[in-house]
């Protein structure tokens, strides 16, 4: 259910001058001292101001970790247990009409490319389900002549019998197509706006339909009217400044639940990998391992029931420590190749996988941190499927 709004994101992040990475933000930001940060950790855990955020991601928190880690942990223990969720990718198509220049698989790429079919889908996904996952995303460029809302519907239609939780990371549909899918059993859409601001989203992305930014920042409005259960949202950080980025970022999470109660928003922290052909992209705002950690606990700390997701970009080290520090689900064993899981394939990933382990030594490393890996907190036995 959604209620009257007076502004949309759109306009919300054009007032605040959040979708331009302007001089302004950079020296306020700046300007944060010690006192300031210190009012925003003694203020309740788990409430969003943009102040206290802006406080959060300052140079001058970055002295500050070790007790926003704390703060994170406990109020992470709070809201949802020790526990880790699990869940991983099959990659369905790796053909794309776009042109995203920061992607292995954009139009321009030489890569080889592949697509499954759905009884090729269905074998790698029984794959995926005999190392114990029941939680899968399933992953698509934009290949909107084969990965249509039926092929999506009829795959969805194949796994809910053997997965408890099916999401999706493919284009952007329409609310239809996200109601479609939802009645088939999808329950979760993961759909990353890769940066808000607007002449950086130019410059990413050249040509093809996510090329319009607008459209792009409508997505989550249309999922959420769709009555999806799960929202998972993100910047692909190295595009853009990440202290603007996670800024324009909470806004959009903080607008999107204000609307849309039933549905639970998540965060992702995807950096930049290499991947095929980004050897001459020039990335001028890459994140450091620290400043990775500090914009995590500080979404941890302004939103307390947020899910917080890691993927298997990140080197197993890193995912380990943070383990504890918010994170609330992890992908483990992951293939970016469509096809991948089966068998060795020519066809190019999206990008280079940092943690190798499989999802059995990733279990095992989260009970060693004292928390319970977690393969199912769903069944699709809780709603009823049209
Ligand atoms: S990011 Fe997505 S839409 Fe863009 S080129 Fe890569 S697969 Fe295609």
């Amino acid at each position: 259910m959604s209620v009257a709004v007076s502004s949309s994101i759109h306009q919300i992040l054009a007032d605040k001058g959040l979708d331009h990475h302007g001089q302004w933000w950079q020296e306020r930001i700046a300007a944060i001292s010690a006192d300031q940060v210190e009012a925003a950790l003694a203020e309740p855990p788990g409430r969003y101001r943009l102040e206290r955020l802006m406080a959060l991601i300052s140079p001058a928190a970055s002295r500050y970790l070790p007790a926003m880690a704390r703060q994170a942990e406990e109020l992470t223990i709070r809201r949802f247990g020790l526990t880790v969720g699990l869940y991983a990718p099959l990659y369905l198509s790796n053909y794309c009409i776009n042109c995203c220049i920061y992607c292995g698989f954009n139009r321009q790429s030489h890569a080889l490319r592949r697509r499954l079919d759905i009884e090729q889908a269905v074998q790698e996904a029984r794959v995926i389900r005999s190392e114990g996952f029941t939680d899968i995303l399933l992953v698509s460029s934009h290949d909107p002549g084969f990965i249509t809302v039926g092929y999506l519907v009829e795959l969805a239609g194949r796994l809910r019998e053997i997965f408890s939780s099916i999401s999706v990371e493919v284009q952007q549909l329409d609310v239809d197509g996200y109601r479609s899918i939802l009645g088939a059993g999808i329950d979760g859409v993961t759909i990353y706006q890769e940066t808000y601001d607007r002449d950086t989203y130019k410059r990413f992305h050249l040509a093809g339909p996510k090329s319009d930014y607008d459209l792009r920042l409508s997505a989550p409005d249309a999922i959420a009217q769709a009555g999806m259960r799960r929202l998972g949202l993100g910047v692909l950080l190295g595009l853009g400044d990440w202290r603007i980025e996670t800024l324009a970022l909470a806004e959009h999470a903080h607008y999107l639940m204000t609307r849309y109660w039933q549905c639970h928003i998540s965060f992702s922290f995807p950096r930049i990998r290499p991947a095929m052909g980004l050897d001459e992209v020039v990335f001028e705002h890459l994140v450091s391992d620290k400043e990775l950690v500090q914009m995590i606990l500080a979404l941890r700390l302004c939103f307390g029931d947020a899910g917080c997701v890691l993927s298997t970009r990140e080197p197993a080290w890193l995912r380990d420590r943070l383990i504890r520090l918010g994170i609330t689900r992890m992908s483990a064993g992951s293939r970016t190749t469509p096809g991948g899981y089966c068998g060795p394939t020519d066809a190019v990933g999206q990008f280079e996988v940092a943690d190798h382990r499989s999802a059995a030594e990733v279990a095992d490393v989260i009970r060693r941190a004292g928390r319970e890996p977690v393969w199912k907190d769903w069944d699709q036995a809780f709603v009823c499927i049209q």
